[in-house]
């Protein structure tokens, strides 16, 4: 009766990879995507020669060697390293918190004395045990930077006061001692040549493929369709909220086309003051690493540029829920989820939003091949 041995519902990486891997061992795999395009928020579309990341900038990072192999088997990487800039009120600092980010605030040249800084601000600020993330901060940073580089991305970005949100969102950010401005602290990063949607492309190749096909709006055709279901889409909204609603985070991409080469000389810029609604500005060409020098390119691509404007907005059913929440509260009630689905065994959560984790793309790679050989498939 069931036509396929695996439907998998969404096409990200994670239902991406997955489809692959069992259709390469001669599984019979269906595949649906919601949206009109294969990739969920890695897609990447080609507009007048420039790669442009639609779901928000995506830089691959790991210190994962076989994720590394894994992933470059499907594309070659450019060595492009994540170099962001903050614009606190027109002041420019570079991130993540280093040495040059110390030298612009105060002046210090050597290590020690921006060690000494750090410490004296954190002294004056007396906190023992950090309570949130506001304490959190800055007892990692001292006051200054609390004040100029976190407080108003942070508050923008989760639309609450850091004195009400949890410490761990701040574990993220480095703080180093050294002049390198390079954001992450991994073996390997960059981005694909080309972009990421040929990874996928590749992927999907040989794979039967629904778009525009929402798993809750067919629900009843697909139950039998398939031995087992492999689910990317968020994991209380299958179970149809029976033990109550996730709270996620959703964003609103506004992207221009600009008549300039150059419009802001970093692939990212992000405004950490409150009032800027934005939280960053993503322009597209500059992760082409080697492609674009801000004075001389290629001809295609010399006399216009794509920028897009992040803004973090509040989630409701809706829209896209890109960031989970993972407070207390809401990771007690994800646990509540994953136990229902330990139980039911003719389905496999998986993803950012099928395990609510905020994972990067290394994260998920590793978690797709993991499921695979739970499903002894590899
Ligand atoms: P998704 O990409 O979300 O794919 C899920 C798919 O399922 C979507 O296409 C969706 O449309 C589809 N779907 C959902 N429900 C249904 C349904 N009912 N029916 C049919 N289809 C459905 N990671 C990094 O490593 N580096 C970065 O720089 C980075 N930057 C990021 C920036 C932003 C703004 C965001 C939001 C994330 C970023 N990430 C980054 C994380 C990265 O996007 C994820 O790790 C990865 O894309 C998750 O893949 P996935 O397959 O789990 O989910
Ligand atoms: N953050 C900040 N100022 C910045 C960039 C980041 O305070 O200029 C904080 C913010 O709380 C954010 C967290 O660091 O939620 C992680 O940011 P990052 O850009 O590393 O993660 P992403 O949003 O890309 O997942």
């Amino acid at each position: 009766m069931e036509k396929y041995d695996y439907l998998i519902v969404g096409s990200g990486l994670f239902g991406s990879i997955f489809a692959y891997e069992a259709t390469k061992k001669g599984k019979k795999c269906l595949l649906i995507e919601k949206r009109n395009n294969i990739g969920g928020n890695i897609y990447t579309e080609k507009i007048h020669g420039i790669n442009v990341h639609k779901y928000g900038a995506h830089i691959f990072h790991t210190n994962n060697k076989e994720i590394w192999d894994y992933i470059n088997q499907f594309s070659e990487f450019n060595r492009y390293t994540n170099s962001p800039v903050a614009n606190y009120k027109n002041e420019l600092y570079n991130l993540p918190f280093n040495m040059n980010t110390f030298n612009r605030l105060w002046g210090v040249i050597t290590p020690e004395e921006a060690r000494r800084k750090i410490e004296e601000e954190k002294a004056e600020a007396r906190i023992k045990e950090p309570k949130n993330l506001e304490e959190q901060a800055i007892s990692l940073v001292g006051t200054t930077i609390y004040e100029k580089l976190i407080k108003g991305y942070t508050e923008k970005q989760w639309g609450k006061k850091c004195s009400e949100l949890p410490n761990f969102i701040i574990k993220r950010l480095p703080v180093r001692l050294i002049y390198d401005n390079n954001y992450f602290n991994c073996k390997y990063q960059g981005i694909p040549i080309g972009g990421y949607t040929c990874i996928i492309e590749k992927m999907l190749k040989d794979v039967e493929v629904w778009l525009n096909y929402d798993y809750f709006e067919h629900k009843k055709e697909l139950e039998k369709i398939a031995k087992k279901i492999v689910f990317t889409g968020p994991i209380d909204k299958y179970y149809d909220y029976r033990f109550g609603k996730l709270e996620y985070r959703s964003l609103k991409f506004e992207t221009e086309e600009i008549n300039i080469n150059n419009y802001q000389g970093n692939a990212v810029i992000n405004y950490t003051d409150f009032e800027t609604p934005y939280t960053r500005i993503i322009e597209h060409k500059h992760f082409e690493y080697g492609k674009s020098l801000g004075n001389e390119e290629n001809e295609e691509t010399q006399n216009h540029t794509i920028i897009t404007k992040e803004y973090p907005i509040t989630w409701d059913d809706t829209k896209e829920p890109y960031y989970p929440i993972n407070n207390e509260k809401n990771n007690n009630l994800y646990i509540k989820y994953n136990q229902q689905a330990k139980k039911d065994s003719n389905i496999i959560f998986g993803g950012r939003l099928g395990t609510y984790k905020y994972y990067d793309m290394d994260k998920v790679i590793e978690e797709a091949l993991n499921t695979l050989r739970n499903e002894k498939i590899i």
